[in-house]
């Protein structure tokens, strides 16, 4: 377990969440390696409307687990986006049949 006794701050934090994540973006041909422009993504993604955990909260159970890289990722903004957008559409077809009733007589 690693000791993060001494570090308070939110930014000492992330910048240790994001060296265990392997400080770079998942996509492997990415070219952003700015560290402000990293999102940490949960792989699996949360869903809509369940409450999303703090960031502090995040860095701390990514620092307390032992294989992080298992469950967590770094995208950068852009990625995540992208992602994100793949996500809802995946959502969406699930509910293809009720986006077919609203969409009817448009
Ligand atoms: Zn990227």
């Amino acid at each position: 377990m690693r000791d993060i006794s001494g570090t308070t701050t939110n930014k000492e934090l992330r910048a240790l969440a994001l060296k265990c994540l392997g400080n770079r973006c998942a996509v492997p041909e990415c070219t952003w390696f700015h560290p402000d422009a990293f999102d940490i993504d949960h792989i699996v993604p949360l869903g809509t409307g369940r409450n999303r955990n703090s960031s502090r909260f995040v860095y701390l159970t990514i620092l307390k687990m032992t294989n992080p890289r298992q469950e967590y990722q770094i995208l950068c903004t852009n990625h995540h986006r992208l992602k994100t957008v793949l996500d809802m559409e995946e959502y969406w077809e699930n509910k293809n049949s009720l986006r077919q009733l609203d969409t009817q007589g448009v």
